[in-house]
Parts: C-alpha cells; structure tokens; sequence
C-alpha cells in the first residue's frame, strides 16, 4: 500500500491521474497536509465525494497517534512518542532554540549499531521507518505544538545511514516547496560512521550538515563505547569526512559524549588537539546522559570546563551542546524504552 505522507507533489498527482482524478487535487490535498494539518478524507472537503470515497480506500491516511508527551519544565523541550501504525512506537523531540525551533528525528525502531551509552539499540534493531513515517515526526510537532520550523536533526532513535534511500527521500520530501520548504542548510545527518555510505552521501548534491558521532580519539577506546569501530576503525571514518568536507565545502561536526573517566580525560583531549588543531570541523561535547544503569557518567562540571579549555587553547574549534532534554528522557530511546518496558 502506498503511503501519502511518502509521496511528492508529483507522485500523487501521479496516483491521482491514474485513478482517474485530476491532477490538481494534488496541491489541494498537500495544502491540507502541510499547511492546515488535515488528515482526513472525510475532512477535505474541497474534494469530490466520490474522489474521497475512492482515496479511502485506495490511501488510507495513517498519520500516528501521539502515545505520550513530555514538556520539559523550562518550557523549551518537548517530547513525543508516536505509535505508528504497525503498533511500533518512535520519539521525536522538538527543541525551542534562540534561533528557531529544531526537531530531532528518528529514522528507525530501536537500532543496530550498540553502542554503550546509547539507549536506542537496548532491544536491537526492529525495522526501518518509511520516508512518510519520519514526515509524520515533523507533521505531529505542527498539529499539536508549532507551525515554526527552523532546522531537523537527523539524531534520534536509529542510524540515518543504514536506512539510507528513506532518508534520502526524507530530506528530498520536506525541502520541496509545497511539504515543509526546509533548506538542506537547515538539515543535519548525524552518524556513527557508516564509511561506504559517507562517500555516497557527499555525492547526492544535497548540502546538508553531516555529524559523526566519534565520542574517542583512538580505536581502542572508541572500539569500547561503539563496537563498529571494528567494521569502520577512526582513520577510515575521519578520511570519509574529510572527504565529505571536500566534496560539498560543508563543514563537518564531531560529536564528542563527554564520559567520566572515560572520554572526559586530559589524555584523550591532548589526543583530540593532535587529531584536529587548526581544523575546519567542530567538536560538539556532549556530556552523557547518564539517568540508566549502564556505569558510564557524566564527570562533574570542572572536568568538563578544563576538557573544553584545553581543547580551545589548543586551537580545536568546540562547543559544549546545552543538554536540553535531560530532564525529560529526551536521549535517543529512553522515553520508548520507558514507556514500553522494553
Ligand atoms: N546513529 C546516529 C544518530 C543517532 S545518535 C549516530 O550515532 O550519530 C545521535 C547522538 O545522540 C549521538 O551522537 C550521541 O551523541 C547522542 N547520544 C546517545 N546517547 C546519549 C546519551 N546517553 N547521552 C548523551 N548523548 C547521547
């Protein structure tokens, strides 16, 4: 069955045609979608009786219920979870930033990749979700919260790269005029570096923002937190990067999850320095989230403050990401989690 919240402009209209409608229908219909967030036939009234009759049947709407609802006290975090409609449930997180508002979508149930500190891939890997599905995270967030959209990050539950062509089709979907008009500028991928795939992404012509979850400056370390580091090791990944900095002139931003003990250490920032002083990248430090029983913490403030010193002492461009969602479960799966006792 085909899925509306799929489908461009031009693919509807398709459908439409083929279904013996005519092909403006089309706009009608995505302006209900996308700008007064309709989703039902019944409720489109514009179109023919007998169009809507038929389109229930033949493209039934699906948009998911919102299972549950987090707003974070400051106000400026908000959480949903969203049962789709075979039952599976997915997070989506909206970010209200000085500049804009900021959705964090997920592109799969649970996750393949393990690593340590994340929650998502806890009860491994389910399925992948559909281009509609992750258009859905974006429409659920202007029915119930806001209509402003400033950027997406592709950071929630589930690695972008190994559902490669949906979210390619995705970001394609929500940067057409008539959907969300959303720049690529305003897009960013972030993976834990899935190599073949990074070298396939600088070559779409699309310029959006990619972000490498690195989290450890050496193979050993990072080999402790990410078991792919033994499918794709460091070297490799930070190649592809540079590669994909080349290629599309777009800057690339490193993740680095701040881990007492661990990560958050004088010798992996020295190791940091050696790897990227002077370099047009940006690290953006994470402290963990550590609200589950995994033993990884998050060091006290004056750790991270002398981590984040030396880094820009020694010439690493870094930011420390504000930790917006931690009150409220906001890390990749743990609201899932939680609610499922999964
Ligand atoms: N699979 C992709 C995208 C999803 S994870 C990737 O690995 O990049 C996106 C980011 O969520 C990771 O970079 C990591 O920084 C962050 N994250 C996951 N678990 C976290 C935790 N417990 N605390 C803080 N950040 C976390």
């Amino acid at each position: 069955m085909m899925n509306l919240f799929s489908m461009t402009k031009k693919e509807l209209q398709d459908f439409l045609v083929a279904q013996g409608m005519k092909k403006f229908r089309a706009d009608q219909i995505f302006h209900y979608i996308y700008k007064q967030s309709v989703f039902s036939w019944d409720d489109m009234v514009l179109l023919p009786q007998k169009d809507r009759d038929i389109l229930k049947e033949v493209l039934p709407i699906s948009m998911p219920e919102v299972v549950s609802r987090l707003d974070a006290p400051d106000g400026r975090t908000v959480k949903l979870l969203l049962r789709l409609e075979d039952g599976q449930t997915v997070e989506t997180v909206l970010m209200m930033h000085d500049y804009g508002n900021s959705i964090c979508v997920s592109s799969q149930v649970g996750c393949a990749v393990n690593c340590a500190f994340c929650a998502s891939a806890k009860n491994g890997f389910v399925r992948n979700l559909s281009a509609g599905e992750m258009v859905t995270q974006l429409l659920a967030f202007r029915q119930h919260v806001t209509t402003d959209l400033h950027s997406i990050v592709i950071m929630g539950t589930g690695e972008p790269l190994l559902n490669y062509d949906n979210v390619i089709a995705f970001m394609k979907l929500i940067h057409e005029k008539d959907t969300f008009y959303l720049g690529y500028r305003n897009m960013t991928l972030s993976t834990s570096g899935i190599v073949p795939k990074m070298y396939q992404l600088a070559k779409e012509g699309m310029p959006i923002t990619l972000a490498v979850s690195l989290h450890a400056p050496n193979d050993a370390l990072r080999r402790r937190i990410m078991p792919i580091t033994d499918k794709y090791p460091l070297d490799a990944v930070l190649t592809a990067a540079h590669h994909y900095f080349e290629e599309t002139g777009r800057k690339v931003t490193f993740e680095y999850i701040l881990i007492k003990n661990l990560t958050c250490t004088h010798a992996c920032a020295k190791e940091l320095a050696r790897l990227f002083s002077g370099k047009n990248i940006l690290i953006n430090a994470i402290p963990i989230n550590d609200n589950y029983d995994v033993g990884l913490y998050r060091p006290d403030d004056k750790s991270i403050s002398e981590f984040v010193t030396y880094l820009q002492r020694h010439g690493v461009p870094v930011t420390l990401r504000r930790e917006m969602g931690s009150k409220i479960q906001a890390a990749c799966g743990q609201l899932r989690i939680k609610r499922e006792n999964i």
